[in-house]
């Protein structure tokens, strides 16, 4: 159990999914304790933007994480691949805004990490293990974590359209293999019919068949259809994991999720952040109310 970073640079090209531009992205190696740190290149003076839950600045479509006004959008199917495959630290360069869509999944990331290699540090590896449940609840929506010995998931989501209806999975361990196997390969979804009201908020500019799983009135619209019959909530769990990667620890707990997103995830990765903190000071945390949120902590966190 210690800490990793990929064994060499390596770098790919491709569309940002929401601005519709060509990025360059270069993986590098980084030392222990650093963590998983974008820098954004194509600025006069490079920023360097940590991923911790401090600088999380958008969870709306995408998780965008930033430092000021400079930011990068789209990082969780990349960061999914980081954490999915051990990797604790790396530089993340990109010459854009955003983070290159690639096919929509995190497949082609776990490809570029398994090409670079991994390397091993000396350093032991931080685990945040859950004593306590907590929970958050957001109307029919919830997210849940138990203790457990290793990181497990559950996840539920339900739509009203019978394409995708409600999906559910149950009770899995998410080790490398399980995560490569079932979780890498799923893809973003999105629905024709909102395609115009995005493209006019400036979002999904880079959005296509080549990227999404599109929805139409009464079937998928890529031509090979669907990588599994259930893509829909694999790739709730990819971004889950995803957004776990703020972290910079690996999560030892069961999290139930019932028709979560990106921003019920990081309202777990917050609390989660307060207890790491805590563990980490010896102090004990209070009570967490986020605004509209009923969050209950049963007993100490
Ligand atoms: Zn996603």
């Amino acid at each position: 159990m210690r800490q990793r970073t990929i064994a060499e640079k390596i770098s790919c090209t491709g569309i940002g999914l929401h601005t519709g531009k060509p990025v360059q992205l270069t993986l590098q190696p980084a030392r222990a304790e650093s963590g998983i740190v974008f820098v954004r290149t194509d600025l006069t003076h490079p920023v360097e933007i940590p991923a911790t839950p401090a600088t999380l600045s958008r969870t709306h479509l995408a998780t965008a994480i930033g430092c000021g006004d400079v930011t990068v959008d789209t990082v969780e199917h990349l960061l999914a691949a980081l954490y999915g495959l051990g990797i604790d630290n790396a530089r993340i360069e990109v010459d854009g805004p955003e983070i290159p869509g690639m096919d929509g999944s995190a497949a082609p990331f776990v490809f570029l990490l398994r090409a670079a290699g991994v390397f091993v540090q000396g350093t032991p590896r931080r685990t945040l293990a859950v004593r306590r449940p907590i929970e958050i609840r957001d109307g029919d929506r919830s997210i849940r974590i138990d203790p457990a010995r290793e990181l497990r998931v559950s996840y539920a989501i339900d739509f009203e359209t019978p394409l995708i209806g409600r999906q559910k999975l149950c009770d899995l361990v998410i080790d490398e293999a399980c995560f490569e196997r079932e979780f890498a390969r799923a893809r973003t979804f999105g629905f024709a019919d909102q395609v115009g009201a995005l493209w006019q908020a400036g979002r999904a500019r880079g959005a296509s068949l080549d990227n999404t799983v599109v929805l139409g009135d009464d079937r998928v619209l890529n031509r090979g259809g669907l990588r599994f019959p259930d893509e829909f909530v694999r790739h709730k769990v990819l971004d889950l994991l995803g957004d776990l990667a703020l972290l910079g620890s690996r999560v030892r707990g069961h999290i139930r999720v019932e028709r979560g997103g990106h921003s019920l995830h990081q309202k777990l990765v917050a609390a989660l952040a307060r207890v790491s903190i805590a563990e980490r000071s010896g102090s004990e945390v209070r009570a967490l109310r986020p605004q509209s949120i009923r969050l209950q902590a049963m007993g100490r966190l």
